[in-house]
Order: structure tokens, then C-alpha cells, then sequence
């Protein structure tokens, strides 16, 4: 009877209040009143700033929250025109309106309606008194999300005491499996998902769906579109995602909504008023391009007086390099610090870091490892003004999918591969993304580490360093972001760094491409091709290509004298299949030093299309083919010039490896039907000529020094 009486009431006599218990102000909470204001639905909060006496929630527990809620219902206990929402804060959005889910509430017919999920927790031995659902409806109770008249929940909830220590879940069950008061109260479950959306054991049957150019939660299975979405227990990670979305989060349209809400501004601040810092830099494994990523620490654009600048390096490679930074820049900063130390010691010198920042007072802790190359300076401001308690640069492998970040969780804990993980990692879709785990470079804001008792932890039960300290952050309720409004940088991948090699960076072309060409590509490499420009032809068909950089010739001409097993310039050849060259340099081949697979890739990527560029018409049939590729040495010692031959080639390379003039003179290559000479030859630059029938040629006397040529014969 009671019930009938109240469902006969109309919306607009009644009134939502809702309330939610939250001991702590963290993300999850903020994220729960941001999403009440954009309804504005007033919300209040219970506990919030005392100390939470309801048990660890990972087990049973939370009888608090419903102590909480009977004494802030008490007020109320004689009103039967408000509705009260009880629901949890930290996991849980409102996605609709005062009016919406005051409808929905009524189309029940009910006085109280409880949400529900599909696992009898935490008592499963209850299910069976459970009534029976239709249509796979969720069945059993879960005590996160609660509606009712409150002058009935308040006498609901006084039917009986429950302990701050015992489970809400439970109790609530065991006040509904009680056929007396489930009809004295006209309790009704929300088996449908009409009001409220419990994602675990329900992932899939939920979708987003875009109406009117923004995302509402739809549950496919029942066609609802529940008000409000919890994630709870072991959904959490999911639920996150979602919230990426919603409520009004990101639409395609707009993007991003709410990534600038509270940012901070820097751009007004005199100097000496900018956060303090400290720059963290982790080197714990040998990485290539290290001096590069040195440099790009060097540029990051913050005043260095706000910044401590401190360098741990965990492994002896790098040691030399650090300290020649530090000695170059070191006393530019606030002060720097340079700890070397061994392996063992990571997870500790991560943590000394945290207590370093703490005594130097930081308001933030930039944490970069030596993987992470942050190419655009203005990152630290960036990410700053983000104003995120961590947040993390999305830094990728180029050309690859590999990124700093998981969208989602195995229930292992490892990655997993969320639905919007390439449409991030390919920029189709930007924004500030809470995701369960970052790494390589991150932001943190000082107070996360202030208290040494509650800090954030690399060190956990089997786990790497760095799953270990993003689980700690899940674990403490610290959400963190990933953001890709703008580039950043990007990962080196070190995996195959092999660093017994002479110059190992040179053997880095497939793993680390963007980097190889950064370092080795002559800059004016690309205006190779630029229409305006007629490539340079020093003698008939013989053209003339800025290609390498003078890095590359000095690490290319270090590695072959490292070996040093120059052939003797004879007829015989042992190197070759049938042991006899005709026309014999004192030379190394790739083979030798392992470069020969770098070298047809670099022939690929950067040699083909000059050729296609200026011999129009011909194409190698596949990837250009090159049997002979060689350094060769010319110096009046051992071999000084050669005798005028072919070349068993449809067209040869000829790269200059150093400067004549400086480091040797005469040298040149001759030309003999054309009666021209190049001798002018620039270092990093490369000669094409056709091999056969044309260009007959002889490498001119070196009279003093030694001049270093590298030369392919190119499809054979
Ligand atoms: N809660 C709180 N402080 C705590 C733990 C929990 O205020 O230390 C509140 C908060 O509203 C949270 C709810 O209790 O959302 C339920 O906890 P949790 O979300 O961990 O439980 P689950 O939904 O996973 O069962």
C-alpha cells in the first residue's frame, strides 16, 4: 500500500537529493562531483575528511557508508517528496539529469529500487533465494548505487543495525531476501539496468553510442540507458575508460571538453615565481642515441633556476657521457645531483628520487627515462598547465604501436589492448586519457610524495618496477593520464643494442629508424627531390647527392679501421665466391662488419628513390640488389689510386667519407669517355653514375693522407 502510495506521486512534486559517502578528495571523487555539477545535482557528502572506518574495501566491508547515510537521512525521515540517490563516489558517474532519473525512479512503481550485478556477492550460498529473472536481467544485489523515498530508506535501514566493519552488501541482501520487508517496503531491483549500470560481469553488454554528436552509455542487452555507471569491484579499469567519454567527456565533434577546465597558467609568471622542479633522469640500461637524448634535455624550456637536475645512472655505459653533461651544463641549474650506481640499486635510486624532491620542497617531480626522447621543449610547461596530480607525455616508437602507456588491464595486470588504443596512439582522437598504466616519462605533482609513509612505490610482490608503481597509484586511488593534444617525442627502442659493437648506434637502422636518419641523414637530404632544384651532374649522368652526415662517415670510418682487416689489394679474393676480383681495392666489406643488412635497407630507404629521381624510367625489380658494398682505402702507403675499369653494376654509389683538402690530397674519380673529372668531393655527398658501358672510370692518385670512399654496385 505504501508503495502504491508513493509511486502515484508526479515528478515535479518530488525532489532528488542525492547522497554519497567519500572519506578523501581524490580523483575518483572529483571525477564523481564534476559529473553531479554538470547535471546540477546537488550532492552531499558524507565522512568526507574523516578517516574512512569501513574496512579495506578489496574484502567485505563498507557497513560504514550505510551508518553514514541513516544519520543523514534522519532529517528527512518523515518527508515523502525527496528522493535520495545513495551511491558510491569514488567509482561511479551520474549520467543524466534530476528529472531523468526521477522518472525512471517512478516508472518502477516502488519506494525503494536497489541496482544490480550478476555475482551474489559476497555471500553466494544466497543466490538461490533470490527471486528468478527473465530475459538474463542482472539478479543479485549491489549496494553501490540505492534510490528510494526517504522517509522509506531511513526506516529500511533502521530495521536493523549493521556494524562499520560489516558488509553493506550483505546486509542490504539479507534486508531484501526478507520476503516481509521486501513487500513492506515495495522493494524492487533494477534487473534491467534502467537506472543503474554495475559494469563487472557486464563489459559486453555495454556500448557508447553517439546521439546528438555526444556519447550516452547504452546497455545493448536491455535497451536502457542507464543514469548511473558504476565500476564496480574488479571493473574498475574499464569504468575509467569510460569515463574518458562520459558523461560529455570527448565526442569526435569537439574532442576533448573538459582537458583545459583546470589548467594552470605559466605564462604570467615572472621566473623566480615558476614551480620548483625536479628533473629526475633514470639511465639504467645502455640506450642508443643517447647523446641525443642528452641534448634534448639540455633544451627543455623551464628556467633552469627552478629547477634540480638530478642524473642516476645504473650502468657503465653511459657513466662518461653523464659526466660530461653535467660538466658542461651541470652548474646551470638550481643544483644537480649525479648518483652512479649498479643495477640492484634501480627500484631504490627511483625511491631516493621521490625523498630528494620532498627536501628540496618540489611542487613536481619530472621522472624521464633515457628511453624517452622529449623532441618538443616546451613538454614540462606543457604538461604542467594540465594540472594532473601524474601525467605522462604519449611517447611512442615510431612507425610503431608501441607507446609509454596500456589503455586497459589483463585481469593479470599486464597489458591490454583497449578499444581506443590505436585511435590515441595514431592521434585520431586527442585528449588527457586516464588509462591504468604509464611509464619512461612522467609528471608528478610534489604532495603525492609528500607523506614518506604514503608515497607511491616502484617495489611490489613480483612485479617490475614500473607495473609495481603504477599498481601502487590504482591501489591509492591516483588517476593518470596520458596526454596526446600534442607531440612530444618519442621511445628508443633498446632491446637490441648491442653494445660490444664499434659505434652500435650505426647497426640501429630497423629498430630505431626515426633516430638513425635523425643522426646519419644529411640534412639536405630531402631537397634532393625538391622540383626547383636540378640535382648536381659534376660529368655526363653522373649526379651528385648531399646523403650522410659527417657523423655518419667518422662512426663509419671508425668501425672499419676497429676491424681493420683491410684486404691486400691483390687478384685474389677469398672473400668472394670464386675467389678472384679483377679489379682490387684495399677494401672491408659490410659482411665483415655485420653491416651488410643495414646497408641494403639504408640502399632502400634512401638510395633508390635518387636513383628513380634522375635515371627516370628504370626501377630495381624489388629493393635494389648489392652483392659489393665497401669501404675503400686510398693512401700513397698502400693503395693509391685505380686503374680505369667497369663496374659490374647497373649504377654505383660512391660516397664520399671524408674531406679532400683536409684530410688527404689528389683523389677524384675520372671519368675517361667524357674526359671529366671530380675532385672537389664533399664528405657525405655521393656520386651515381651507371657501371657499365659508359662510364668507364679510374680512381685517381692520392698523394698524401687517406681518403676513405664507400661504394656499392648496385642491381648487378
Ligand atoms: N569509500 C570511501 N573511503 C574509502 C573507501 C571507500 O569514502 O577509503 C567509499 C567511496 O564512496 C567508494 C565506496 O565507499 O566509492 C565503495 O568503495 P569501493 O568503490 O572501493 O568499493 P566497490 O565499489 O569496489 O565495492
Amino acid at each position: 500500500v505504501c508503495g502504491l502510495f508513493f509511486a502515484l506521486g508526479s515528478v515535479s512534486s518530488k525532489k532528488l537529493v542525492v547522497f554519497t559517502v567519500a572519506s578523501e578528495n581524490n580523483d575518483g571523487y572529483n571525477r564523481f562531483i564534476d559529473s553531479a555539477n554538470l547535471y546540477n545535482i546537488k550532492t552531499k557528502i558524507l565522512g568526507l575528511n574523516k578517516p574512512w572506518q569501513g574496512g579495506n574495501m578489496n574484502g567485505v566491508g563498507g557497513g560504514y557508508k550505510l551508518n553514514l547515510y541513516l544519520e543523514a537521512l534522519e532529517p528527512y525521515k518523515n518527508n515523502d517528496n525527496i528522493v535520495v540517490l545513495l551511491t558510491d563516489a569514488y567509482d561511479v558517474v551520474l549520467l543524466a539529469d534530476s528529472t531523468t532519473v526521477l522518472n525512471k525512479f517512478i516508472e518502477f512503481n516502488s519506494s525503494i529500487v536497489i541496482s544490480t550485478e550478476n555475482s551474489c556477492w559476497p555471500n553466494g550460498k544466497l543466490a538461490d533465494q533470490y527471486p528468478t529473472v527473465d530475459q538474463n536481467g542482472y539478479r543479485f544485489i549491489n549496494s553501490g548505487g540505492i534510490i528510494g523515498y526517504a522517509s522509506q530508506l531511513y526506516k529500511l535501514l533502521s530495521e536493523k543495525p549493521i556494524k562499520n566493519l560489516a558488509d553493506d552488501q550483505l546486509h542490504l541482501t539479507n534486508l531484501y531476501l526478507n520476503t516481509d520487508l521486501r513487500e513492506k517496503f515495495n522493494i524492487k531491483l533494477d534487473n534491467y539496468a534502467k537506472l543503474f549500470q554495475n559494469i563487472y560481469l557486464a563489459e559486453d553488454d555495454i556500448k557508447l553510442k553517439l546521439v546528438n554528436k555526444s556519447y550516452v552509455l547504452e546497455n545493448i542487452n536491455f535497451n536502457t540507458q542507464p543514469a548511473i555507471l558504476h565500476g564496480n569491484g574488479l571493473s574498475k579499469m574499464t569504468f575509467n575508460s569510460y569515463t574518458n567519454y562520459i558523461p560529455n567527456k570527448w565526442s569526435p565533434e569537439s574532442g576533448c571538453n573538459t582537458c583545459y577546465d583546470n589548467n594552470l597558467d605559466l605564462s604570467t609568471l615572472k621566473e623566480e615565481d615558476y614551480p620548483i622542479v625536479l628533473l629526475s633522469i633514470i639511465v639504467d640500461k645502455p640506450t642508443p642515441f643517447f647523446d641525443e637524448f642528452l641534448d634534448k634535455i639540455e633544451n627543455i624550456d623551464y628556467p633552469r633556476s627552478r629547477v634540480f637536475l638530478s642524473i642516476t645512472t645504473l650502468v657503465d655505459y653511459h657513466k662518461e657521457q653523464v659526466d660530461k653533461f653535467i660538466l658542461k651544463i651541470g652548474d646551470k641549474y638550481n643544483a644537480s645531483f649525479v648518483f652512479h650506481k649498479t643495477v640492484e640499486d634501480s627500484i631504490h635510486a627511483r625511491h631516493l628520487s621521490f625523498s630528494l624532491c620532498t627536501s628540496k620542497s618540489c611542487d613536481y617531480l619530472f621522472y624521464i627515462e633515457n628511453e624517452a626522447h622529449l623532441d618538443n621543449p616546451q613538454t614540462l610547461k606543457i604538461l604542467i598547465q594540465l594540472n594532473k596530480k601524474i601525467i605522462a607525455p604519449m611517447l611512442t616508437r615510431p612507425f610503431k604501436a608501441w607507446s609509454n602507456f596500456w589503455g586497459a588491464l589483463s585481469s593479470e595486470g599486464f597489458y591490454a589492448r583497449s578499444h581506443d588504443y590505436m585511435d590515441i596512439v595514431n592521434y585520431n582522437k586527442t585528449g588527457t586519457w586516464n588509462v591504468p598504466y604509464i611509464g619512461s616519462c612522467y609528471l608528478m605533482k610534489g604532495k603525492i610524495l609528500e607523506n614518506k609513509y604514503n608515497r607511491p612505490s616502484y617495489k611490489g610482490n613480483n612485479l617490475d618496477y614500473d607495473m609495481a608503481f603504477c599498481k601502487s597509484l590504482r591501489d591509492k586511488g591516483v588517476f593518470m593520464y596520458i596526454d596526446n593534444h600534442h607531440t612530444y617525442g618519442h621511445l628508443i627502442d633498446s632491446e637490441s643494442f648491442d653494445i660490444t659493437l664499434k659505434n652500435p648506434e650505426v647497426y640501429q637502422i630497423f629498430e630505431n629508424r626515426y633516430d638513425w636518419t635523425q643522426r646519419y641523414i644529411h640534412p639536405e637530404y630531402t631537397d634532393n627531390f625538391n622540383p626547383d632544384k636540378k640535382p648536381a651532374e659534376p660529368c655526363p649522368d653522373v649526379f651528385w647527392f648531399p646523403i650522410v652526415t659527417e657523423q655518419f662517415c667518422k662512426e663509419f670510418i671508425e668501425i672499419m679501421e676497429n676491424f681493420g682487416q683491410w684486404s691486400d689489394g691483390t687478384n685474389n679474393d677469398p672473400r668472394l665466391d670464386n675467389g678472384y676480383e679483377a679489379v682490387p681495392t684495399r677494401d672491408i666489406h659490410m659482411k665483415q662488419v655485420g653491416l651488410q643488412n643495414v646497408w641494403l635497407e639504408f640502399l632502400r630507404l634512401y638510395v633508390s628513390q635518387l636513383q628513380e629521381h634522375v635515371y627516370l624510367g628504370y626501377y630495381s625489380d624489388g629493393p635494389p640488389r648489392s652483392l659489393m658494398n665497401f669501404v675503400v682505402k686510398y693512401n700513397p702507403l698502400g693503395q693509391a689510386s685505380l686503374r680505369p675499369h667497369h663496374d659490374s653494376s647497373t649504377y654505383t654509389i660512391n660516397i664520399a667519407l671524408n674531406s679532400p683538402g683536409k684530410d688527404y690530397q689528389g683523389g677524384g674519380c675520372h671519368f675517361l669517355r667524357y674526359k671529366c673529372k671530380v675532385t672537389d668531393l664533399k664528405i657525405g655527398w655521393m656520386l651515381m653514375h651507371p657501371g657499365r658501358l659508359t662510364h668507364y672510370h679510374e680512381g685517381l692518385e692520392v698523394i698524401n693522407g687517406t681518403r676513405y670512399i664507400m661504394i656499392s654496385f648496385i642491381d648487378p
